[in-house]
């Protein structure tokens, strides 16, 4: 099976992380650094340590998803009566409450993307681990679709918080957040730096070595 055309790598070129300039890529020794004619910024073929930094930021993820999940994620005082809500038991409230369209619009913001997240950068990590062929095009479309989602996910948050304090506050009564929302704010700025460190070049990478 053939490539269809020459990747950037091929050709010597060189794309800077930060202006996105393509330059060819002096020959320089291992130990030398090339940097970007452009900006200055410091060029890599692929990111460094692209798949082992993703990996670190994955399983930090993980591990932040279950308090964010099973803490309290409000905490709620009307007339001396103290309610404590996590995230699943503010969904269903919102689901008895009638309110079908808050309950989707947290379960998705909170609960489905950063686990889609974790699963989709989990699969890709391990597609580039094992040098796999498969779909290289759909897989790229894939870390496309996180990386565009990660730049919403700072709304989640606001979408937990705000729209419980509405509805739940009452004439006399105290809203608070819990000690969940602390987990959750650092799930969503971990799983949009695991979005941004993963190289998603080195999907390519596997096409090319059994052509040559
Ligand atoms: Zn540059």
């Amino acid at each position: 099976m053939k490539t269809a055309a020459l990747t950037a790598k091929q050709l010597g070129l060189v794309s800077c992380h930060d202006c996105h300039h393509l330059s060819q890529r002096p020959q320089l020794t291992d130990d030398q650094q090339a940097y970007c004619p452009r900006c200055g910024a410091a060029l890599h073929q692929r990111t460094p340590n692209s798949i082992a930094r993703t990996w670190a930021l994955v399983f930090a993820a993980l591990i932040l998803y279950v308090p964010a999940n099973l803490l309290p994620m409000t905490i709620s005082t009307t007339l001396g009566d103290q309610q404590s809500d996590t995230i699943l038991s503010g969904v269903i409230y919102f689901m008895h409450e009638g309110s079908l369209g808050i309950a989707l619009v947290i379960f998705v913001a909170s609960i489905f993307v950063p686990m889609m997240k974790i699963l989709i950068l989990s699969f890709l990590l391990l597609s580039v681990q094992f040098r796999s062929r498969w779909r290289p095009r759909d897989r790229t479309r894939l870390y496309r679709l996180t990386d565009v989602v990660g730049r919403w996910s700072m709304v989640d948050i606001y979408v937990v918080t705000i729209v419980v304090a509405l509805v739940k506050l009452g004439a006399i009564g105290n809203i608070d957040a819990g000690p969940a929302s602390g987990y959750f704010a650092a799930l969503v700025v971990i799983t949009m730096l695991a979005a941004e460190s993963f190289d998603p070049r080195l999907i390519w990478d596997a096409l090319e070595e059994r052509d040559d």
